[in-house]
């Protein structure tokens, strides 16, 4: 059941109207019973009835829940850097897709130059960016976005995670539909699974990079039939991995 967020705040919270008659009629509430309680943002709490008087139901909060809008596969995506603002797109629909942290790259065929020492305005920008989209989520933490990175200082970090899509509109194989269902079958039972998803830039990767990323552990992939713009395809992906691990829709 809703209640305002300044009920919400309160030890005891009063519900009146059709939720009330619902949880005295249709639930059979009494005295002793517990439920559940949401601010409609990101909070939740246990309570229980005290009273049950004339349609309205006052409970005390028993105690606070964690509520997480995280989701449990936790996907970093690595985009190799595209031109103009299309690289604060990625960062501000990816994480609302569900995100939790951006490297960029830069690769072989990468237009655009990137002075890490003339440029910290633009990765602030960028983080700035993360914040707000966050916030306007319902997410529990921001996601962070990292300092451009050369394609070979990217490639080490692959074994950071357990499982790495390189985003090939080339591959005539493995579709990331197909790479997806095994991984989902075998997740960490420890831990959230971490994966990385590689994603080039206007003019693709090369084949070279594409034998480098499978050496170091990447799965090449394809995304379907459809050549995705560059600030497209990491929506995209991120989506298909979040969908397979049930968490969206
Ligand atoms: N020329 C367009 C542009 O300027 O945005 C399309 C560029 S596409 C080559 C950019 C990147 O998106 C590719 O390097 C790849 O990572 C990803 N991509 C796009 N379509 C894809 C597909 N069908 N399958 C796999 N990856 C794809």
């Amino acid at each position: 059941y809703f209640v305002s967020p300044e009920q919400f705040k309160e030890n005891t919270v009063d519900i009146s109207g059709e939720d009330a008659r619902h949880i005295s009629k249709v639930m059979r509430g009494k005295a002793g019973d517990q439920f559940i309680v949401s601010d409609g943002v990101s909070r939740e709490a246990l309570v229980e009835i005290t009273a049950i008087e004339q349609g309205a139901v006052t409970a005390e909060v028993v105690r606070r829940l964690e509520m997480t809008h995280e989701p449990a596969v936790k996907v970093t995506v690595a985009q190799s850097l595209p031109k103009g603002d299309k690289m604060e797109t990625v960062i501000q629909k990816c994480t609302e897709i569900g995100a939790v942290s951006f490297v960029p790259f830069i690769s072989e065929r990468t237009i655009v130059q990137y002075d890490a020492k003339k440029e910290s305005k633009r990765l602030e920008r960028w983080n700035k960016i993360a914040k707000e989209a966050a916030e306007q989520s319902h997410r529990n933490t921001v996601p962070e976005v990292a300092q451009p990175l050369a394609w070979k200082q990217l490639l080490p970090a692959f074994r950071n995670y357990d499982a790495v899509y390189f985003c090939y509109e080339k591959e005539e194989g493995l579709q990331l539909r197909d790479a997806l269902r095994p991984f989902m079958q075998a997740l960490p039972a420890d831990r959230p699974p971490r994966v990385l998803l590689l994603v080039g830039p206007e003019g693709g990767f090369s084949e070279e990079e594409c034998r480098q990323a499978e050496e170091a552990g990447a799965a090449s992939v394809g995304l379907g039939k459809r050549i995705l713009r560059c600030e497209t395809a990491g929506m995209v992906a991120l989506a298909c991995i979040l969908y397979e691990s049930g968490e969206m829709g």
